[in-house]
């Protein structure tokens, strides 16, 4: 997990604006691979497991066979959609990936190379290390990024969101920042228009729209 990610995430207990504070036991370079980040208001831990970042709280947020249920297949393509799309050639990230992109993340990450891309997942399970700008954070059920407002340059979804996970994602992008969603449901570009984007590119295959100035 690179070591700058604690500025853009909010303690999953406290919610926004809470923020949180890095304490490395092992780090390389700029990313921790053991350690924690900690609350100071509530005083929860949170570890950092040969560099990942486990979130996970039980029973907040949507429910994960709410998000299940929007499941997209995703072919070989949609990394290359999203790299277009979220213009990662130019522009800054971090780039926040939903856990219905998750396989896609390392492809997503070789594409966009000069940005952090953060991957969130739900699962504990063994993965290769993946490329080095690639951070993967374990969310609880709900699979809500526990972010501060403003913070993000890009995000990207799957399916059908709904309008709340939508205004969540939304409210993370910086100013001009994008939020695409991959094999979008049928009220996704009106959700993304009443989070307060401007929709760029409806599409069958992927919406786009852009955080105001
Ligand atoms: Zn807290």
């Amino acid at each position: 997990m690179l070591l700058e990610l604690s500025e853009i995430l909010a303690c999953p207990v406290c919610g926004p604006p809470q923020v949180m504070v890095a304490v490395a036991h092992e780090s390389v370079g700029r990313r921790v691979s053991q350690g924690f980040l900690g609350c100071p208001t509530c005083d929860s831990r949170f570890p950092v497991e040969d560099g990942v970042l486990y979130l996970d709280r039980p029973g907040s947020g949507e429910s994960r066979e709410a998000i299940l249920a929007s499941g997209v297949a995703l072919s070989p393509d949609v990394a290359m959609w999203v790299g277009a799309v979220l213009d990662v050639a130019a522009g800054r990230g971090p780039l926040l990936l939903a856990r219905e992109l998750d396989e896609i993340a390392d492809a997503v990450a070789g594409l966009a190379e000069s940005w952090e891309v953060v991957s969130l997942n739900d699962a504990r399970a063994e993965r290769p290390s993946g490329p080095p700008n690639l951070s993967r954070i374990v969310v609880s059920e709900g699979g809500s990024p526990p972010v501060l407002a403003g913070r993000c340059g890009a995000a990207a979804l799957a399916g059908d969101p709904g309008p709340d996970r939508i205004r969540r994602f939304a409210a993370a992008l910086r100013p001009m920042g994008r939020l695409a969603i991959v094999a979008p449901g049928p009220g996704v570009a009106a959700a993304m228009r009443e989070a307060g984007l401007e929709v760029m590119a409806p599409d069958d295959r992927i919406t786009v729209g852009s955080q105001r100035c």
